[in-house]
C-alpha cells in the first residue's frame, strides 16, 4: 500500500497516517516532523527551515523534494508508505511522482481530508505536542493521561510555535492557494479519495478503509517511522 494524505493542518492527517501505519505495515513519511527534527538537531537544514516553519510559511519546493528524494534513494527506502505531508504543491507532485518512476513505485491512493476552516482553528489551538518524540494530543478530544505530559516518553507537551492562530490562518491559506492544483492532478489519475474529516477518528478512519476496499476487521500489525 503507497498511500499520499492530504488535508489541511488540522485535519486529523496524522491521527490517520498513524492509524494507516499500523493496519498496514506503512512507513510514515511526514516531511513536517522531518523539519522538526532538523531543527531540533541544529542541523542546516533544520536552521535555513527554522524561520519559515515558524511563520507558517512553505519551506521551497527543491529543499523539500531533495529531503524526500534523498529518502527514497537510500538502501532502505521505504516500499509501502503514507505521505504525511508531502507532495503539498502541484510542483511537488510532479517531481514525487518521477521520484517514484525512477524507484518503480506507484500510489495506490490519495486521501483527500476535508474540514471547513473554522473547524481547523478549533482544533489546533487545542493541540499540544511533544518537543522530544513528536506525539500530538488535543486538550478535549485527545488528553494525554497525565495532563500537559507526553504518554509516550513523559516529556512536558507544548503549543508549537505554528499552531498558534494567526499561524494557522496563514498556514490554512497557504494549503488551499497550493491545493487545487495538487488534487486536480491526482484526480486526474483518479487517485483521488475525499473523506469527511469533520467525523470521529474511528469514523474517519472506517471510510478511509472503505474506500481503499479493505475490511477493518483485521488486526493491526508493526509499524515504522522515519526521520531525516
Ligand atoms: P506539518 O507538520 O506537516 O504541518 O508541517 C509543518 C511545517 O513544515 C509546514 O507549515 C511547512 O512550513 C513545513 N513543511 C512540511 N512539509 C512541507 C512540504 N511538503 N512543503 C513545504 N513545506 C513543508
Amino acid at each position: 500500500m503507497r498511500l499520499v494524505l492530504v488535508g489541511p493542518p488540522g485535519s486529523g492527517k496524522g491521527t490517520q497516517a498513524e492509524r494507516l501505519v499500523h493496519r498496514f505495515d506503512l512507513t510514515q513519511v511526514g516531511t513536517g516532523a522531518m523539519f522538526r527534527d532538523a531543527i531540533a538537531r541544529r542541523t542546516e537544514l533544520g536552521k535555513a527551515v527554522e524561520p519559515l516553519i515558524k511563520q507558517g510559511l512553505l519551506v521551497a519546493d527543491p529543499i523539500v523534494d531533495e529531503m524526500v528524494a534523498e529518502l527514497f534513494r537510500r538502501p532502505d527506502r521505504p516500499d509501502r508508505f503514507v505521505m504525511d505531508g508531502y507532495p503539498r504543491t502541484y510542483s511537488q507532485a510532479i517531481a514525487f511522482d518521477a521520484l517514484l518512476r525512477l524507484e518503480y513505485l506507484s500510489l495506490n491512493a490519495v486521501i483527500n481530508l476535508t474540514i471547513p476552516d473554522d473547524e481547523v482553528v478549533t482544533r489546533i489551538s487545542g493541540r499540544r505536542c511533544c518537543p522530544a518524540c513528536g506525539t500530538c494530543f488535543h486538550v478535549v478530544a485527545r488528553p494525554p493521561k497525565v495532563p500537559g505530559q507526553c504518554d509516550k516518553c513523559g516529556a512536558a507537551l507544548v503549543l508549537r510555535d505554528d499552531d498558534r492562530e494567526e499561524t494557522i490562518r496563514r498556514r490554512l491559506g497557504e494549503f488551499h492557494k497550493n491545493t487545487d492544483a495538487l488534487l486536480d492532478h491526482y484526480r486526474r489519475q483518479h487517485l483521488v479519495r475525499d473523506i469527511d474529516a469533520t467525523d470521529p477518528p474511528d469514523t474517519i478512519f472506517a471510510n478511509i478503509l472503505k474506500a481503499l476496499g479493505c475490511p477493518d476487521t483485521e488486526p493491526a500489525i508493526g509499524s515504522q517511522r522515519v526521520s531525516a
